[in-house]
């Protein structure tokens, strides 16, 4: 890391699923590392406040996760945005139309296997464990998504429904503008597709992406194999 700064202040952009936390069976089974909360927070001492967590997790599941940690905050896919402070950033999106929930939990019931969870600003479908059921509960999220003019945002054996505009690439944008992070070099780390907007939206700014994990497909332009190793390189 010397290197690196050395040309000028890192910013750093974080997933946490995959690359801060190992996928577990359903997003409520992840261990958090005993020393994960005080290690972001000495990061971003170090930084001079240039770090935030970028998740496709609501903001206040990532602090159920982590505690309340002064830290900026890019919740539900960069859909809610908090500053270090507390203070939000833009305005509070809406949550989805009602109908949408109540038609996933009833393809959920439909189907064994199915996991929904409920979001305040999405609606998720999780196939981990029936992984022979991604073509339907993809056709069948597509459909919604149609119905109700949503975006369908794919993971690892997970589809999602979000509004437009909620994107991991426009949260780095955001954050860039405000004066903490000008003028740094952001680094967005990440390690599935939704992450592949917050890697271009950092090469605009003239830094780079680095991918955790096995995805091959991606513009970042360095990997790591696993959260561990993510750990290891910032100190964490
Ligand atoms: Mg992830």
């Amino acid at each position: 890391m010397g290197v690196l700064q050395a040309e000028g202040p890192l910013a750093f952009f974080l997933d946490f699923d995959g690359t801060l936390v190992e996928i577990a069976s359903s997003p409520e089974k992840i261990q958090v590392p005993r020393t994960l909360p005080q290690g972001l927070i000495r990061l971003a001492l170090r930084e001079d406040g240039r770090l935030a967590l970028i998740s496709g997790r609501t903001v206040e599941n990532l602090r159920s996760h982590l505690g309340d940690l002064p830290l900026a905050l890019a919740g539900s896919h960069g859909a809610e945005l908090f500053r270090s402070d507390g203070t939000r950033i833009g305005d509070e999106p809406a949550p989805l139309p009602a109908p949408v929930g109540q038609a996933f939990a009833s393809f959920a019931a439909r189907h064994s296997g199915v996991e929904y969870e409920a979001k305040k600003y999405g609606a998720a479908l999780h196939y981990r464990i029936a992984p022979e059921l991604e073509a339907t509960a993809n056709a069948f999220a597509q459909q919604v998504a149609a119905q109700s003019d949503l975006r369908l945002k794919h993971g690892k054996c997970v589809v999602e429904l979000v509004r437009w505009g909620a994107n991991k690439g426009d949260a780095v944008r955001a954050f860039m503008a405000e004066r903490e992070f000008s003028g740094a070099r952001p680094v967005f780390v990440g390690d599935d597709l939704t992450d592949e907007d917050g890697f271009a939206a950092v090469r605009d700014f003239g830094g780079f992406g680095v991918i955790v994990g096995q995805r091959s497909e991606t513009c970042a332009l360095y990997r790591l194999a696993a959260p561990r190793e993510l750990g290891s390189w910032l100190q964490l």
